[in-house]
């Protein structure tokens, strides 16, 4: 039987593991956790998740709603009546007193939101509303939680502490129970108990950030976590990414943002608890025409390794797209890593949604190109919602080549991208509205990288 520890006590999971962790945890009677989108959309259902990494243990803050159980095996699941002391915590004081919790509802996710950043090495003092980015209140008191949360930043500080420092100092401040000192040793030795291996047939999972939005439960899951995809590292004049690395560890990732501003970019992309989830492998093989990592690395001219039992091969990210979701991946393949070239090039990628922030696209883009006597050079340009696929821009990508930048070169670019697209009317915008927007994300590609420049729209 697979186990992990709910808040203080070790539980076995008695349901099948491609079910949702918040289905089962409030079966189970734990109902601080509250349930309202089901989609990872809101947040009412937050929980921190802790587990072994090297020799920390990392907490983030996830959407229990779209967990699968199988992501929770020798893993620590945090919830409110974990948090609960007998006089309110500092963090749930703070709401109060600024009158930051009306109906209540979503109060149990905003402060497991607020404990998680205050958990969260990476995270920094000015970064207190990223960890709150996701947290949906319904009575709109935004402005009181804000206050809150940044009351809580400004008194309470761990930043640049390591684990076991972070949570003596989260002890001692009331924000954490004293029983959180014991977790690492009970999880070392749930780690033991667990090793069974989990069947290799059926639907791979890996964030299960789509499959659980798409379905209430997994019938034959396959967690891909088992194996060893994650991680960035630098070989061969490549950067690899493995596809179970997180599009937040992609978003602050030293190797990446040595080159592009990444971490900037990454911020349109969903809220936290989901990028801490959400894989590249997942992004990829998820297909959408607006997948924001697709776009994004089919304009560094991506290579993505398959793998299967027996064997492997590269292939050009932008020839792994076929049709709609339809991909160049046999039966039993998965996808390895992705690998770019970690030479710097000019870079820029955009996104236009209905909202700015954790909205899907309407309509995405992104370029990279050298530079050389003012030559725009192996330039390769991508665009997003556009198509039943993402869309490598071939034949725009094929025009600017060994062109001088230039006003009239942009604008007839402009005008191949337009004829290279087959976008549709549907609820992100009609098929005009798209190409308007590629239009405009195409000069904004060159403006931003050429402020300078003199382009009349
Ligand atoms: C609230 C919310 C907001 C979102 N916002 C955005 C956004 O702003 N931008 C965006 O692009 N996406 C967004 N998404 C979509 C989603 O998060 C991404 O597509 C995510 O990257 C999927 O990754 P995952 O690991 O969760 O995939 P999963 O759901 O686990 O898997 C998706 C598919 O990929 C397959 N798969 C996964 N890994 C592999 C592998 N290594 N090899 C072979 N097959 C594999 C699975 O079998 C499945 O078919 C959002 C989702 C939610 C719920």
């Amino acid at each position: 039987m697979m186990k992990f520890i709910l808040n203080q006590e070790i539980m076995e999971i008695d349901a099948p593991l491609g079910s949702s962790t918040l289905d089962f945890i409030r079966n189970k009677g734990v109902k601080g956790v509250k349930e309202a989108c089901h989609e990872g959309e809101c947040l009412s259902c937050a929980v921190l998740l802790g587990e072994i990494r090297g020799n920390t243990i990392v907490y983030n803050t996830i959407a229990s709603c779209i967990l699968p159980l199988g992501e929770i095996i020798g893993k620590h699941v945090v919830t409110i009546e974990g948090l609960n002391q007998e006089a309110l915590n500092p963090i749930q004081h703070a709401l109060v007193d600024e009158g930051a919790s009306q109906c209540g509802f979503c109060t149990p996710g905003f402060v497991i939101s607020l404990t998680g950043f205050f958990l969260d090495e990476k995270l920094e003092k000015k970064d207190i509303l990223t960890a709150i980015e996701g947290n949906l209140c319904r009575c709109g008191a935004y402005a009181a939680i804000t206050r809150a949360a940044e009351m809580l930043a400004n008194k309470i500080s761990v930043e640049g502490k390591k684990f076991e420092e972070r949570i003596q100092i989260l002890i001692g401040a009331g924000i954490l129970p004293p029983y959180f000192v014991n977790i690492p040793s009970q999880l070392i030795k749930l780690e033991e108990s667990n090793k069974t291996k989990l069947h290799e047939e059926g639907t791979y999972v890996a964030g299960a950030t789509d499959l659980l939005v798409q379905h209430e439960s997994l019938s034959d899951p396959v967690f891909l976590s088992e194996k060893e995809l994650t991680g960035i590292w630098v070989d061969n004049g490549y950067i690899h990414i493995g596809a179970m690395t997180s599009m937040e560890d992609i978003r602050i990732s030293e190797e990446l943002n040595a080159i592009y501003n990444i971490k900037d970019h990454l911020t349109l992309v969903s809220a936290l608890p989901i990028r801490h989830q959400a894989t590249i492998g997942g992004n990829l093989v998820n297909a959408s025409p607006i997948g924001d990592l697709i776009i994004y690395f089919l304009a560094l001219d991506a290579e993505i390794s398959l793998i299967n039992d027996k064997d492997g091969r590269i292939i050009k990210l932008r020839d792994f797209y076929k049709d709609y979701k339809k991909m160049d991946m046999k039966e039993g393949e998965i996808i390895e890593w992705l690998r770019i070239s970690n030479k710097e090039k000019l870079f820029n990628f955009e996104k236009v949604s209905k909202r700015k922030h954790m909205d899907i696209a309407s309509v995405n883009s992104a370029i990279s190109f050298d530079l050389n006597n003012n030559k725009i050079q192996n330039v390769h340009l991508s665009a997003g919602g556009l198509a039943p696929v993402p869309k490598y821009m071939e034949n725009t990508s094929s025009f600017l080549e060994n062109k001088e930048i230039s006003a009239d070169v942009i604008k007839e670019a402009v005008s191949i991208a337009d004829s290279e697209v087959t976008p549709i009317d549907d609820v992100r915008g009609t098929a005009k509205y798209k190409r308007l927007l590629l239009r405009q994300l195409i000069y904004a590609h060159f403006i931003t990288l050429f402020p300078d420049l003199e382009v009349s729209l």
